[in-house]
């Protein structure tokens, strides 16, 4: 893999986050609540930028999965905003039409982000079921008899009200749809 020596400098342009302060002390990583379905931790995304490994950093599934919690951003000791950093990566690697190697993370981010555009707010029914058909994983649940585990625990949620079957949009929609664009 041919290093790229121009990435650590277009992104710090481009995102204006300075990247290259990063000592690796991995206070990020430690913290992030989602690196156990990531592929690489936080810092190593950021190793990746300084020595311009850029198809590792975009092909990363580390940044689909990134919940943009911003602990990471909180705990750095050098004031890195490491969740802008990986909501610049996500869309430089849409901008490059870069494949990624985790589609299913990748599905599950555009159906939330649609679903967001669509109400301006999180419908958790309405993603389950449009992830279980994009992803295909409706048609393996019925085959191995997953579905019920599902539906079980869907009836659960929904006797203690905390699966809602209709969407509640917010008053400003248009503009969170605008914001997304
Ligand atoms: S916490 Fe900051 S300095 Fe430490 S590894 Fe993460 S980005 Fe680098
Ligand atoms: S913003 Fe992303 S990378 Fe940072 S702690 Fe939260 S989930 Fe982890």
């Amino acid at each position: 893999m041919e290093p790229d020596f121009d990435f650590l400098p277009e992104v710090e342009h481009e995102s204006g986050i300075k990247a290259s302060a990063c000592f690796q002390c991995r206070k990020c990583s430690n913290g992030c609540p989602v690196t156990f379905a990531m592929d690489y931790p936080p810092d190593q995304i950021i190793r990746f930028i300084h020595l311009g490994l850029k198809d590792l950093a975009l092909g990363s599934s580390t940044i689909w999965i990134c919940a943009a919690c911003e602990t990471c951003t909180t705990r750095c000791p050098n004031e890195i905003d490491i969740a802008g950093l990986m909501d610049y990566l996500k869309q430089r690697a849409l901008k490059e039409k870069v494949v990624l190697r985790d589609s299913l993370t990748y599905r599950f981010h555009r159906v939330f982000m649609d679903e967001i555009a669509r109400h301006g707010r999180v419908f958790e029914a309405g993603i389950l079921f449009r992830y279980l058909l994009v992803s295909g994983q409706w048609w393996s649940k019925l085959a191995d008899g997953s579905w019920w585990r599902d539906t079980n625990l869907a009836l659960k949620l929904l006797r203690k009200g905390r699966l809602p079957l209709r969407p509640h949009s917010v008053a400003a929609r248009q503009e969170i749809e605008s914001l997304l664009k």
